[in-house]
């Protein structure tokens, strides 16, 4: 009886352990990791990891197996709707701080593409990126660009022709300046709504990042939920953003 008992419950683990890995197997997102500044002396403030973690953490994607992709890449195996390998991880980096240099040279070191959000009308400011340095980046590295708006707006709380302004205008003028095609924006904040959504399509745009909020959980191309990584995510905290399971087990936020 008891010899029975146990086969039943062992019957049921197995049962449901199979379950359990189906239902995390379908739910994998490919983590898109995001950064800000990249300074020591502000780690615990603007977001910011210090060049030695950011190395650090380099090294244990490296180790562990990951591949680094361009954002475009997997936009583009999203749009495919082709099997995702389980094995990616995307690298992004928001406001274009002059920092960044510092974290493109380990990406360098690495030969790992990243993606960095530009703020238009601050570049050239104290404390940002250049038209110098975003020159030099894009061409000896590869490290790509794309739109973070014009001036850092909360979408959501932007009127109808500044949204298209902020959302097309950031697209049109990185172009020029930089002539290549700019077809990802990320949103200040993580911030947008259906308008938004809408005019990010129109616009031309390929795909676009959120942070962690969306109107579900479901995997969304114009608004892709981000993990932001921070200066503790070493060891077992960066394999657990790492894995691709990381969204399922935390709540999106509001979208606004
Ligand atoms: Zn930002």
């Amino acid at each position: 009886m008891k010899k029975k008992r146990l086969l039943i419950s062992l019957v049921i683990l197995i049962i449901g352990g199979g379950f359990f890995w189906l239902w995390l197997y379908s739910n994998y997102s490919p983590p898109i990791f995001m950064y800000h500044a990249f300074d020591k002396e502000k780690v615990g403030t603007y977001a910011s990891v210090s060049p030695e973690t950011f190395s650090k953490q380099m090294a244990f994607i490296r180790k562990r197996g990951y591949k680094v992709i361009p954002l475009r890449e997997l936009c583009a195996l999203l749009k495919g709707k082709k099997e995702i390998p389980h094995n990616l991880v995307v690298i992004t980096a928001d406001d274009g701080y002059k920092d960044n240099l510092k974290a493109i040279e380990i990406l360098d070191e690495f030969g790992y593409p990243a993606i960095i959000f530009l703020v238009v009308n601050k570049i050239g400011e104290e404390d940002y990126l250049n038209r110098e340095d975003i020159r030099w980046f894009l061409e000896n590295t590869n490290v790509s660009i794309g739109s973070h708006t014009l001036n850092h707006a909360y979408l959501p709380e932007t009127d109808k022709q500044n949204l298209k302004t902020e959302i097309r205008n950031s697209k049109v003028d990185l172009e020029k300046m930089f002539s290549l095609s700019v077809d990802v924006i990320a949103y200040p904040v993580g911030g947008f709504d259906n308008r938004v959504l809408e005019e990010v399509e129109n616009a031309g745009y390929l795909c676009a990042c959120a942070t962690n909020r969306g109107f579900s959980s479901d995997l969304d191309i114009f608004a892709l939920r981000r993990i932001k990584i921070t200066e503790r995510d070493l060891g077992i905290r960066l394999w657990a953003k790492l894995s691709g399971f990381y969204n399922i087990f935390r709540k999106v936020k509001n979208p606004y």
